[in-house]
């Protein structure tokens, strides 16, 4: 599972794991979070 979130100020949709999405939260302004994303297998 991953999760869907954009984190930088290039507003691009940018893909990340759990432990990652933890923290990419955190004190950052440009955080927008864009739901979860199953992973192909
Ligand atoms: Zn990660």
């Amino acid at each position: 599972m991953l999760y869907r979130v954009k984190y930088d100020s290039s507003g691009e949709w940018r893909f990340v794991c759990s432990d990652c999405w933890g923290t990419i939260g955190q004190h950052n302004p440009d955080y927008i979070y864009g739901g979860t994303w199953k992973a192909q297998k």
